[in-house]
This record gives structure tokens, C-alpha cells and sequence, in this order.
């Protein structure tokens, strides 16, 4: 009876909802895991080629030093090029694979791209720039527009060299230096060199039967076809007037495009494997007086204020107060860890409930917006929050109203297979023109994998071999045997749900590394090997990875497409939060004695 009471009050069965992830998660699970996509490259590598360039830079391979090297122009490159010019250091190379800097903004430029975090937290150096963007949640062509006056305004473009990719580096301690080659034919040299490759950088295909056999017209969202489509990143796609459009994955990016795909083409069918949680956006325009009212050190605070909020931290304010802060918010609420003493068991029970209140609300929004009760249900995410990329957005769902537009869905299997003419879904063909795949990015291959290039360093041992059974660094950055050597990535690193933030705070800190190296007249830094011990214990012992959580998950790359493994224990980032791994390192500097790193 006391159990039928709280099903009453809560308005949901927990047994029975545990019950239905499982079934769900089941129903999605596959052996293959990560090995279903497959490496864009060989006969399928146009899908990778730049449709936004006019034409290619021809010049002469590059064989001169300069300082630093800094590989990937998106913000982590970015924000590397500037807090190393502000600090003075010397010569910035960035060498990057676009036509431009922006990183992903060069190359998502779907319609309706914007970014999901509040853009006055998640556009770096906003107050540097002078500037505030022009909505709450900007759209993707005024944060490409502002990765360009980065690059202005640190003076950024004048060393860089795009279109180019490099092919791998190599460390000479006789010399002290890094010889970095491309695809352009360089062996340039540089005392430094950073990777900031992005966390999402390489498409991937799923690899289905008949992937190349089908003769309509196909392309990846990260580099959207306007020629076929016609119209641009505000949508208007008048070409798709006539078409029979598919479009593949029902991720981020998808809840973002499906809205102008939906007004524009003349049948829209949308494949879908998981239904994403897809919460209220309601974004607005910047009000000019709030602007205007900004006082200096604005955007730090609220980038901080957020940071703690969404990672579990309490503030006084809530200055973003939106979709992020409120998912935590329900959270925090519900343990009210402040004052109770809860046992670990109980604080995860408490968690769990406001999980499913939260994505009870997410379920029957879907009920509320779409008409046809069958799509509505086949809308709904049974898994809790944060198995995927939670998204915002207020027109994805009333899109399955619109007569042409189409839900397919796969019941968790996918898509059988792929067509001269279109694609096979639960057994049945659906004749399409264009097929968009929206399969997103490699996530948990090789790192090198990912970079599409390995680094070589002391005495001849090369970085994939190195990480073959785990990374080790020191501070997520550095790695023995790597001298002069940075990586911005988020392993044994600060994890922030706004990327910025820490690539901002992984950038000040090589910038710090760099002064004190200039500042000893030292031309090597390396870390120790008691230093990389430690900390890789350190971020073992920290580790929050909970492998129960993660195995109940819906499968997806937030868990290895369903096998969580021991090792992700080691590649997690650090245990306690951003917020103190941030401070961790900011003593470490003001600490000033370089622990654990060696200068010679
Ligand atoms: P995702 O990896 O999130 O989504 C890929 C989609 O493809 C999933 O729905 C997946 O299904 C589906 N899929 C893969 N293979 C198949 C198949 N064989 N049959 C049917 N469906 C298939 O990629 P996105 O590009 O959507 O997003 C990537 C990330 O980019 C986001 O998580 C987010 O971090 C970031 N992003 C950020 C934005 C921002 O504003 N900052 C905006 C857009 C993206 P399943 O879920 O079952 O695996």
C-alpha cells in the first residue's frame, strides 16, 4: 500500500521504468560496438572534402621554424594562439585542415546550427573581443564570424597555414625541436607544439550494406551540400522543393536541421535508431541595455557561476538559468545534500527519481506536441538524462505534424541497408533523391586515430603506442617522452559541459608552462616519470566512472556504444569536477616549483 501510495504522488513507477530502459537499451545493443562505423577515407573520402573553399592555396612546402606549433584552428587552437601571444612567448603557427579558422563551426554549417550551451558562457574571449553575441543561443555563422576576429585580433593569421593537414611529428633531442610534416610537402620545426585537434572531428559512416551502392545524391552534415539543397545556413533550401530527402541519425545535430529539411523539402523521411531528449530551447535575441550594463570580469563570472551549476556546485544565482542548469538543479534539489546525511546507496536512489521526473516532463512534452499518438510515442527517450547529449529545441518535435515529414522508426536496430534507389528500414524500401547522413563523430577510437597522424618522440617511441593500454599525462597535457609537447583534450583533464571553458583554462595554463620555461632560459620541458604516476593514480583513484550507470545506458558514445571498459577509468577526466580540477591546477602554478615537470 505504502509502495501504491508513492507511485501515486510520484506520478511514475520506478520498477516499471527501470524495467522499459532495460528493454530499451536491449533492444539497441549490438556486438560490434564501435566497429559498426567505419574510417571515412579511401573511395569514400569526398565525404570529407572541404565544399566551402573556392579554391585551393597553392604554395611551396614549408621547411622554417617557428616557436610554436599549434595543430587545429577551432576554438582550442584558438585559444591557445591567444593566451600564448598574450603572454609573449614568441612565433604561432596554427595549422589547420579547413579553409579558415572555426574549427567545428568551419565545418557544421547545417541550417539551423547553433551552439546549445548560452553563447555568452560558451563563445571564448567575448570580453577581449569587446564583444556580445547577438542571441542567447548564437547560430553558427556568427560564431564562425567570431573565430575569425580571434584570429585577427591575436594576430593569428599571419603564420597559419590552412588547407593543410599534417601527416605526423617527430622529436629530435639533438636539435631540441619538433619537425611537423604535412600533406602539403612541409618539414617545418618548431621548439613547441600543441594538439588541439577537437573532441568531434572526424565524421563517421555507419557500415551498413549497400553504403556504395546508391545512386542518388548523399553527403555528411558536417559538410552540407548548398549546392544541392540550395538556400544556406538560415534555411530556405529551395532545391529540396522537389526532393525526396532521408536523413540518417537523430542526434544534436538532426533536432537542429530537421526544422528547415521539414519546411523546405517535398517528403522528409527521418531514420531513427534512439529518440534524442529534446527540452524547451527558447532562445532570444541579446537585450542591448543588459549588454550595455556589463561590468568587466562579466563573462568569467558567468562562465564560472554556470561551470559550478551544471557540475553539481551550488551558487547564490543561477545567471544562465536555462535548460543546463536546470537539469542539475532538479537534481541537487531532490538529494538536498546540504544538511541530510545520505548514504552513497540513498543519494544514488534520490538521483535516479529526479532522473526519471525529469525525463517523464521530456516524454510527455512529446505527447503534448505531436499530434499522431504512434510518432509521438516512438519520440520518447527511455534512458536517463545524461546516457546521451541532452538537446534543446522548440521546433524539432511540432516538425512531425507537417504532412511531409516522415518518422522511420528502427525500433533501435537501424537501418537495414542501403539501395540503389534509397533505404531499407524495418524491411521496407523508401525511394529517396538525397540521403543525409547525420551518424556524427568518431568517438573513442585511438586518439591518433582520431588526429589522423602519430607523433614520435624521445628515443623513438610514438604516442599510440605509448597510450596502447591507457593514457598517461600529467594534468591531461603533457606525456613523458614527449618533450615540449601539449595536448588539449578533456582525458585525466577538466570535463565542462560548456568545451570552451576548459580549453580556455588548458590554454592559460600552457601559456604559464611556456613563460616559465622562457623565464629559466629552459628549451625543454618534460614531465617526470614520478609526476605521470602520480597523476594517473591519482585520476584512477578520483574516478567517478560508474561502470553500473554506464552498462544500464541506452548504447552511444557516451559509453563506448555500450561497453563501458576499466580503461575508460583512466581516460575519464578528473573525478572531482572542473571546478576543483581548475583550482588544482591554478595552485600548481602559484605553487611556482613546475612539480612533477623537469627543465633542462
Ligand atoms: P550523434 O553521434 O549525436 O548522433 C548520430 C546519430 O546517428 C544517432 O542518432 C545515431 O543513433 C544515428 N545512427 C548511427 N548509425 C545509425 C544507423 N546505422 N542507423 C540509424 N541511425 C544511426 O551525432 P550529432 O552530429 O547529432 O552530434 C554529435 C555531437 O555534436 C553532439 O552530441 C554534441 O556534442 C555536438 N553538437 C553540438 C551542438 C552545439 O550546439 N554545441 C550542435 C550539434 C551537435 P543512436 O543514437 O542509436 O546511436
Amino acid at each position: 500500500m505504502a509502495e501504491q501510495q508513492s507511485i501515486t504522488d510520484l506520478g511514475f513507477d520506478p520498477d516499471a521504468l527501470r524495467a522499459k530502459y532495460r528493454e530499451e537499451r536491449d533492444k539497441r545493443i549490438r556486438a560490434d560496438g564501435n566497429e559498426q562505423y567505419f574510417e571515412v577515407k579511401g573511395d569514400f573520402s569526398h565525404y570529407v572534402d572541404d565544399p566551402y573553399v573556392e579554391s585551393r592555396i597553392e604554395r611551396q612546402p614549408l621547411t622554417d621554424h617557428v616557436d610554436v606549433i599549434v595543430v587545429g584552428g577551432g576554438f582550442g587552437g584558438l585559444l591557445t594562439g591567444a593566451r600564448i601571444t598574450e603572454a609573449g612567448v614568441g612565433s604561432i603557427r596554427i595549422i589547420e585542415k579547413g579553409g579558415d579558422f572555426g574549427g567545428t563551426w568551419y565545418w557544421n554549417r547545417y541550417p539551423g546550427a547553433a551552439c546549445d550551451v548560452e553563447s555568452y558562457v560558451y563563445l571564448p574571449l567575448c570580453e577581449e573581443l569587446g564583444f556580445v553575441p547577438k542571441e542567447k543561443y548564437t547560430h553558427a555563422p556568427e560564431i564562425l564570424a567570431h573565430s575569425r576576429a580571434i584570429g585577427e585580433k591575436f594576430n593569428l593569421y599571419e603564420h597559419a597555414c590552412f588547407q593543410t593537414e599534417v601527416e605526423g611529428m617527430q622529436w629530435s633531442e639533438a636539435d631540441q625541436h619538433w619537425t611537423v610534416r604535412t600533406n602539403r610537402g612541409d618539414a617545418m620545426t618548431a621548439n613547441f607544439v600543441c594538439m588541439a585537434n577537437g573532441p568531434l572531428n572526424r565524421p563517421k559512416l555507419p557500415g551498413i550494406e549497400g553504403i556504395d551502392g546508391y545512386k542518388g545524391h548523399t553527403f555528411h552534415t558536417s559538410r552540407w551540400d548548398y549546392d544541392y539543397t540550395g538556400g544556406g545556413p538560415a534555411g530556405g533550401l529551395s532545391i529540396l522543393a522537389e526532393k525526396r530527402v532521408g536523413v540518417i541519425g537523430t542526434g544534436a545535430t538532426v533536432i537542429q536541421c530537421v526544422p528547415h529539411l521539414a519546411r523546405s523539402a517535398k517528403e522528409l523521411y527521418v531514420f531513427q535508431r534512439t529518440p534524442s531528449s529534446v527540452d524547451v530551447r527558447a532562445n532570444r535575441p541579446t537585450d542591448p541595455e543588459w549588454a550595455a550594463s556589463l561590468k568587466p570580469g562579466w563573462q568569467q563570472a558567468r562562465m564560472d557561476n554556470f561551470n559550478t551549476l551544471v557540475s553539481g556546485g551550488f551558487a547564490d544565482e543561477d545567471l544562465v538559468n536555462d535548460g543546463w542548469t536546470e537539469i542539475i538543479r532538479n537534481l541537487a534539489s531532490m538529494v538536498n545534500f546540504r544538511g541530510q546525511a545520505l548514504s552513497p546507496a540513498e543519494v544514488a536512489e534520490k538521483m535516479e527519481l529526479a532522473d526519471f521526473q525529469k525525463m517523464e516532463q521530456i516524454r510527455s512534452r512529446a505527447e503534448q506536441l505531436v499530434n499522431d499518438p504512434d510518432t509521438a510515442e516512438a519520440l520518447k527517450p527511455y534512458y536517463r538524462q545524461f546516457c546521451k547529449r541532452p538537446c534543446f529545441n522548440d521546433e524539432y518535435l511540432p516538425a512531425f505534424n507537417q504532412p511531409n515529414v516522415h518518422l522511420v522508426d528502427t525500433q533501435g536496430r537501424g537501418i537495414d541497408k542501403l539501395t540503389a534507389n534509397g533505404i531499407v528500414a524495418n524491411g521496407e524500401e523508401v525511394e529517396l533523391d538525397c540521403i543525409i547522413f547525420a551518424t556524427g563523430f568518431e568517438v573513442g577510437t585511438d586518439y591518433t586515430r582520431r588526429s589522423g597522424y602519430d607523433l614520435i618522440g624521445r628515443d623513438g617511441l610514438s604516442l599510440k603506442a605509448k597510450w596502447a593500454d591507457g593514457m598517461r599525462t600529467l594534468h591531461g597535457l603533457q606525456t613523458r617522452g614527449f618533450p615540449n609537447c601539449f595536448i588539449v583534450q578533456s582525458g585525466q583533464s577538466g570535463f565542462t559541459v560548456s568545451f570552451p571553458h576548459a580549453m580556455n583554462e588548458q590554454a592559460k595554463h600552457i601559456a604559464y608552462i611556456l613563460g616559465e620555461c622562457a623565464k629559466a632560459k629552459a628549451k625543454v620541458v618534460e614531465v617526470t616519470a614520478e609526476g605521470e604516476q602520480a597523476w594517473v593514480e591519482e585520476i584512477i583513484r578520483m574516478s567517478r566512472f560508474s561502470e553500473s550507470y554506464q552498462s544500464a545506458c541506452t548504447p552511444g558514445y557516451y559509453n563506448n556504444e555500450g561497453k563501458p571498459s576499466l580503461s575508460s577509468k583512466q581516460n575519464g577526466s578528473y573525478g572531482a569536477g572542473p571546478t576543483k580540477f581548475f583550482r588544482l591546477i591554478r595552485a600548481w602554478r602559484e605553487e611556482g616549483s613546475m612539480q612533477g615537470l623537469e627543465l633542462r
